[in-house]
């Protein structure tokens, strides 16, 4: 091919025959067989041939002239309409009375009978008797510069030299394939790309097929290696060994606490102990479900490195969870004579400046902040724990560019890493291969569960209703205003306009509001009288979703609880009920529905964990959303599902690790074949 196909063919990683062939399909079209009309089933990309009995030109609807082409096909056993709205002269002068026509198209409802919208189609000369097409169609992912013709017709070579001479490597070990009863890999890829026709189209669109079951696990142990990969070069480093006997401070902080250590938040906090004495870089996944108290969980680990004569660091993806916490370690840690820094990309100047001396100078001990602590002028002094929070939303990127940041180049900090959005098994071991990973399995005694209703927004009375009581007995509320995919203003300004219409419903009551575009002292502000109780009812974009902690708060409203996604969600609600009183969550949504979004409601009315919500969650709208990833492209497959192939995650990982401990010359190949030269992965290879 010429140089300027190559060159887009390379901008999709494609470069050689191997990528070509594994380049694999992700649908199938039957063009096999014609199907006489009288047979022809909606819903159903089918070829049909007949012959044109009358052709016009019809409009759209009345007044508008939008002009179609509209031709009336027929074979014997029955008539179909095709309908053309581009068109040009010489297709017109083709599509007449009288020709025979094959087409290929999805069959649909048309007013009159079944219809095709745009149909593929060849004129046939009478003489002429087309061959359909010996396999299936395979579909490949094009992109604008590259077309589906382009891709046929380059694996179909890619395939003629695989049949004839070319060799494609089996890199899963004989033993292996043996043990898992694998399909050959050529065999597989043949099969994948070129389908007989007599092939069970329902399974291979299910992806079922033995041979893309074979590649699918071949695919997730690729990534799985890489991550290993990933993870064994971290641990190239040695860590801080933290004195974990050391344990003054951490004895008073428990015993300051007002409320006993769960056996979870214990559990933990052992496991945690063991990693940071050794010196391995701790590279630890924490998830514990909304509320389970995994703040105490950072501090304990942060004073242990305290302790040592270091410094930790704690990082939080928003402004406002990151000012909670800090105050939380302020109230918990200036006791203990630890010294604290702030850092967030709010702080400016000269504030700024002392503040990045107070941390490089190793004055202030325990740093808690944004995404600003991983700026490039920030240097710490001896900084020997990582924790960061809400994980899900900082990607393999930044999580890598915070273990640089140790300031000897020897030694790596651990890290902790915690995360309230529940991730099902397989996702965490498939997105996390890189990570430990325990779970604070409990929630502190007490809580009694969160009550939610599903309201459609014309019954708004009746939720206003319901915060008037609320509030009427002494209980404080969050009013969520959502707008996804409209810009941060948008939100906010819908916020303020909220919180003034409630206003004025509630003369008797204390509104306030708080969204992103506010200032930090002001934001601060509001918080904080909201959590001294001094305003009833807080009005509030979902800038409020994390972390925020209000016991006395126990009924919370969600504006278009329909546009959020599940996760999202039981996030926002775990703002209440975390007190002893009971807690209620009212989600109002905009009619009509449709049917994802009401069983997604109906899962959050549902259920009350995290880890449940989560499995749905990723059920029904795939793993790039639960992971909040999609644009990084993390976990990006070419042919493997991790729901649908959650059941080969068990043995993808003990072949992992055969792989790693008898058969390393096959690492590097497997993941060049299936992740390419891509840094997805931060620089692995
Ligand atoms: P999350 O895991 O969602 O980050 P937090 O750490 O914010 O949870 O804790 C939620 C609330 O539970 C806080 O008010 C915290 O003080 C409280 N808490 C934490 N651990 C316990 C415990 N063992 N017993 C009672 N309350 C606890
Ligand atoms: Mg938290």
């Amino acid at each position: 091919m010429g140089p300027r196909v190559a060159e887009h063919l390379k901008k999709i990683g494609i470069e050689t025959i191997q990528d070509v062939l594994f380049h694999l399909p992700i649908r199938y079209e039957d063009r096999t067989r014609i199907v006489p009309i009288g047979g022809v089933r909606p819903g159903q990309a089918q070829v049909v041939e007949g012959e044109l009995d009358h052709v016009e030109i019809a409009f759209t609807r009345k007044g508008k002239s939008r002009r179609m082409l509209v031709c009336h096909l027929s074979d014997g056993t029955g008539a179909i309409l095709l309908r053309f709205f581009h068109f040009n002269k010489l297709q017109q002068s083709k599509l007449i009375k009288g020709a025979r026509i094959r087409c290929f198209g999805d069959v649909r409802f048309g007013p009159a009978k079944f219809e095709m919208i745009h149909p593929e189609y060849q004129v046939l000369s009478d003489a002429e008797e087309k061959v359909v097409e010996e396999t299936l169609t395979p579909v490949y992912p094009t992109t604008e510069k590259v077309h589906q013709t382009l891709l046929r017709k380059i694996s179909n070579q890619a395939l003629n030299l695989l049949t004839e001479k070319y060799f494609v490597k089996d890199l899963i070990p004989e033993n292996l394939s043996n043990q898992y009863h694998l399909p050959i890999l050529k065999a597989a890829l043949l099969y994948v790309h070129r389908p007989p026709p007599d092939a069970d189209l329902k399974l291979l669109e299910d992806g079922m097929h033995r041979s893309q079951q074979r590649l699918a696990f071949e695919e997730l142990l690729a990534h799985h290696l890489s991550l290993q990969k990933l993870r064994q070069k971290a641990r190239l480093k040695n860590a801080y060994q933290l004195d974990v006997n050391k344990n003054t401070l951490s004895q008073q902080f428990i015993k300051s606490l007002p409320f006993k250590l769960t056996n979870a938040q214990k559990k933990v906090n052992d496991v945690i102990s063991k990693d940071i004495a050794g010196n391995l870089p701790m590279m630890r996944l924490v998830q514990g479900d909304v509320g389970s108290g995994k703040t105490i969980v950072a501090a304990l680990a942060s004073l242990h490195a305290v302790e040592s004569g270091y410094q930790a660091a704690i990082m939080a993806p928003t402004e406002i969870l990151a000012e909670q916490h800090y105050q939380n370690f302020v109230k918990w840690f200036e006791p203990l004579g630890i010294k604290m820094a702030w850092l967030s990309g709010k702080l400016k100047g000269k504030k700024r400046n002392e503040m990045l001396e107070y941390i490089s100078s190793g004055e202030a001990t325990v740093i808690v902040g944004t995404h600003a602590l991983f700026q490039d002028d920030v240097e710490f002094k001896s900084l020997a724990l990582i924790v960061i929070d809400e994980q899900h939303r900082f990607g393999v990127h930044q999580r890598l560019a915070l273990r640089e940041k140790g300031a000897d180049k020897n030694k790596v900090p651990h890290q902790l890493i915690m995360t309230a959005t529940p991730i099902p098994r397989s996702l965490a071991m498939t997105a996390y291969a890189d990570l430990d990973y325990s779970v604070i399995d409990e929630l502190p005694p007490g809580r009694t569960p969160i009550k939610t209703v599903v309201i459609p927004e014309e019954r708004r009375e009746e939720v206003i209703q319901r915060v008037r009581n609320a509030c009427a007995q002494g209980k404080q509320t969050y009013w969520v205003c959502t707008l996804i995919e409209e810009s941060e203003t948008l939100q906010c300004q819908a916020a303020e306009d909220t919180a003034q219409l409630l206003q004025e419903s509630f003369s008797d009551l204390t509104v306030g509001l708080v969204h992103g575009r506010m200032k930090p002292v002001e934001k601060e502000n509001v918080m904080k009288l909201f959590k001294q109780g001094d305003i009833d009812l807080l009005v509030a974009t979902t800038v409020i979703e994390v972390g925020v902690d209000v016991p006395n708060a126990t009924l919370m409203i969600i504006e278009n609880a329909e546009r959020l996604g599940l996760a999202q969600l039981h996030q926002l609600r775990g703002r209440v009920g975390r007190g002893s009183e009971a807690s209620h969550c009212v989600l109002m949504f905009k009619k009509p529905l449709s049917q994802l979004a009401k069983s997604r409601l109906a899962i959050m009315r549902e259920s009350n964990s995290g880890f449940d919500i989560a499995q749905k969650d990723l059920e029904l709208r795939g793993p790039g959303e639960v992971l909040g990833t999609r644009q990084t492209g993390i976990m990006q497959f070419r042919i493997a599902d991790i729901i649908r192939d959650e059941k080969l995650i068990d043995n993808v990982k003990i072949a992992a690790n055969t792989i790693i401990k008898d058969h390393q010359e096959c690492i590097q190949p497997l993941i060049r074949r299936w992740l390419g030269e891509s840094e997805h992965y931060g620089g692995i290879g």
